[in-house]
């Protein structure tokens, strides 16, 4: 007889404190802008960065033949670029889905210290045993968890397929498991009406819009559309005209006809919604109100880890590579890689192939 687990509280994640840091001067970006292309060449290495980290790399991976994207593109380009190093700049499990991807290829990021709450929220030590002791469900867990997570995994998924993907699972009559953000969980546990148990971890980013505050700014711009991450509260999506991933913001933030948007998501993600609509005006949506801590006030503190310096250090020396122990990386291939055979099934049905 199997026994059940409750899920374990959830973990108190303290975000390190981000000190104002000088920008920099003119000349020295330049001077680490130049020699970071000469580095990325000379080292046989490309830029695969995250619309949450500074808009300094999200420029340079542009002018790099890099790519900035999310994290399932991210984990596409690096897989499909024939470059011998990836230099992956955003949060470690993004480094990791790198290495897990190409075990052929040297991975290195900027910082090790990038972490994610929904990562630190979600430790394999206490997951395991709660997939367990619930052998009945699929287990699908959100591309922010670590390789011994998605090792256990059957299936790894990110945002901008989350939906579908539980629709499909359903409509072949599975219970799911879903892990570790609690906010998408009951987002798509809603729409789809599936049978889903969640873990109970949060983005210390997300977490923090405020509803009430959101309301009480979409009454001073009438006129501005509302546009949010599913990783929000359930009250801030109520508010939203938009829900979807970072790439599909973007695009609404492009389509939509309303010339102000608010955005409930990472601010670092204004550089690449400017440069698709350059005649917009783009707010962040409010973290403060009522019992808000706004540790992160919408901008991710171990995104902003990632920065010209460190960058330029790591290809000099080569340091912080990212390993994967083999074992773990071959479980976690098969659901990372169902997860990219899925997304390219709904491309090719997007497309009428
Ligand atoms: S923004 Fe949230 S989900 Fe993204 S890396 Fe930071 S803590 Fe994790």
């Amino acid at each position: 007889m199997t026994s059940r687990l409750n899920i374990p509280a959830p973990a108190v994640i303290k975000p390190p404190k981000t000190s104002a840091v000088a920008p920099l001067a003119e000349a020295e970006r330049a001077r680490l802008n130049a020699r970071i292309k000469h580095l990325l060449k000379e080292r046989d290495a490309v830029l695969v960065a995250h619309y949450y980290v500074d808009e300094d790399l999200q420029r340079l991976a542009e002018d790099t033949g890099g790519c900035v994207a999310d994290s399932l593109e991210m984990a596409r380009f690096g897989h499909a670029h024939r470059a011998r190093t990836l230099v992956v700049a955003g949060v470690r499990f993004m480094g990791e889905t790198a290495k897990i991807l190409n075990p052929e290829k040297r991975v290195l990021m900027p910082t090790l210290q990038a972490e994610c709450s929904l990562d630190l929220g979600c430790p394999a030590s206490q997951f395991i045993p709660f997939c367990d002791a619930h052998p009945e469900r699929q287990v699908v867990v959100y591309s922010n968890t670590s390789a011994e997570v998605k090792a256990r995994a059957d299936w790894v998924v990110t945002s901008s397929i989350a939906v579908k993907l539980i629709e499909h699972l359903k409509a072949r009559g599975e219970k799911i498991l879903w892990a570790p953000d609690k906010h998408l969980g009951n987002y798509i546990q809603r729409i789809t009406g599936a049978d889903m148990l969640l873990w109970n971890a949060t983005c210390v980013v997300h977490d923090e819009f405020k509803a009430q505050a959101l309301t009480a700014l979409k009454r001073q711009h009438p006129d501005a559309a509302v546009i949010a991450h599913p990783e929000s509260p359930a009250a801030v999506l109520e508010l939203a005209d938009v829900i979807g991933s970072t790439s599909q913001l973007i695009q609404a933030a492009k389509n939509l006809p309303q010339q102000k948007i608010i955005v409930a998501t990472d601010r670092g993600i204004f550089y690449k919604m400017k440069q698709a609509a350059p005649q917009k005006i783009f707010m962040v949506a409010p973290t403060a109100g009522e019992g808000a801590s706004c540790e992160s006030c919408a901008h991710c503190p171990w995104m902003e880890m990632n920065a010209l310096e460190n960058l330029a250090q790591v290809l000099e020396t080569g340091a912080n590579e990212i390993h994967v122990e083999e074992s773990t990386r071959i479980k976690a291939l098969r659901a990372t890689q169902r997860m990219l055979d899925f997304a390219a099934s709904i491309a090719q049905v997007n497309r009428g192939d």
